[in-house]
């Protein structure tokens, strides 16, 4: 779908909307199923990026503090506590820019996710960029899909991120994609964009060939001591008629509702499953943020008799259409106007 499709689709009636994206749902997804899936922050703080919303930026006050590559026996037993509490997809998140083949932190990712991967969840990691190289090695070592959010519309984006570009995010998703992983990109509302810059973002996740595997939609928490502290909330409606959007555009993604949801009443969190979410973030923490209690979405999801969903180990990325590009360039062009990303990062914690 293009932007215009996109806009008078986000402009019906609401109610019309939601029609519209429950039926591409239940023809897409006809199980009433929930994907739960575990996020554990496997390297936390002092990254080098200026991301404006990220409280593990260390160009930011009061930013966390900085904790060394968690040790592979205690991911494990993560790991193996989220299997056991239902979970089916595990992902782990390091703060860095991204990293490098060949270094000792990327030989200790490469070994952590070898083991996780035997434990019958899907994997998913998100390390930061990537090249070919590091993206087929993670691949080999049993990553089944890679987060790489787009964040927010190519235009919006140097307001949010002056590191490194919109193009740099893109240029990792290709490497994504051509290792052969599943792509999970998304991104964050309530960072001062318009509801244009909301559908610019869901015109370029609507455009990558093959398609992302999961979606997901998360609404900032305002973290203390960041640029964005003092954001506005984003109007339950308004993320309501993004995830319909999104359900259209890209019928086959898990849609993940992400962060956000502890500012959700449970009503709210219906009206967004109906809307086309059919994934969560499980557990009581996100990277940093909070995130609902384990039993509270239970009891939810009993109460919506929405079940489970099964891992699927075997997961293959969607399907590429031959006759058309990989990702429009004309559709990028206007987020690459930074080109400052430093030389080198202020706190030695970057690229691996
Ligand atoms: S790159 Fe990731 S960890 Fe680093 S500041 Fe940006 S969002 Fe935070």
């Amino acid at each position: 779908m293009n932007f215009a499709e996109l806009k008078s689709t986000y402009e019906q009636p609401l109610f019309n909307l939601l029609s519209q994206a429950r039926a591409v749902h239940e023809t897409n997804w006809p199980k009433n199923e929930v994907q739960l899936c575990t996020l554990l922050s496997i390297k936390t703080g002092g990254c080098s990026e200026d991301c404006s919303y990220c409280a593990q930026s260390a160009r930011h006050k009061n930013s966390v503090g900085v904790e060394r590559l968690m040790e592979k026996d205690e991911v494990m037993k993560r790991a193996e506590a989220a299997r056991d509490n239902g979970s089916t997809r595990f992902c782990m998140g390091a703060a860095w820019r991204g990293v490098r083949s060949g270094t000792k932190r990327f030989d200790q990712v490469i070994d952590i996710i070898d083991s996780v991967s035997d434990l019958g969840m899907e994997v998913c990691v998100t390390l930061g960029e990537l090249g070919p190289e590091e993206a087929k090695a993670l691949r080999e070592a049993g990553v089944t899909a890679y987060n790489h959010n787009i964040d927010t519309s190519p235009e919006h984006y140097p307001n949010i991120v002056t590191t490194h570009t919109y193009e740099d995010r893109l240029n990792t998703i290709r490497n994504v994609q051509d290792a052969g992983m599943s792509v999970c990109s998304g991104g964050i509302v309530g960072l001062g964009e318009t509801i244009d810059d909301r559908l610019r973002m869901l015109e370029v996740l609507a455009s990558f060939n093959p398609p992302p595997e999961s979606v997901p939609i998360n609404s900032l928490m305002p973290m203390p001591g960041t640029p964005l502290e003092g954001a506005d909330p984003v109007d339950t409606f308004d993320l309501v008629r993004l995830i319909a959007v999104a359900r259209i555009a890209i019928p086959k993604a898990k849609v993940r509702l992400s962060a956000g949801r502890t500012q959700l009443s449970r009503e709210a969190q219906t009206l967004c499953f109906y809307a086309g979410a059919n994934s969560i973030f499980y557990g009581e923490k996100l990277l940093t943020a909070k995130n609902p209690q384990v039993e509270q979405d239970m009891a939810l999801l009993a109460d919506l008799d929405l079940t489970p969903q099964q891992p699927d180990r075997s997961l293959m990325p969607p399907e590429k259409d031959g006759k058309r590009e990989n990702m429009p360039a004309e559709l990028i062009a206007a987020g690459n106007a930074t080109d400052d990303a430093p030389e080198s990062c202020s706190t030695g914690e970057c690229c691996g």
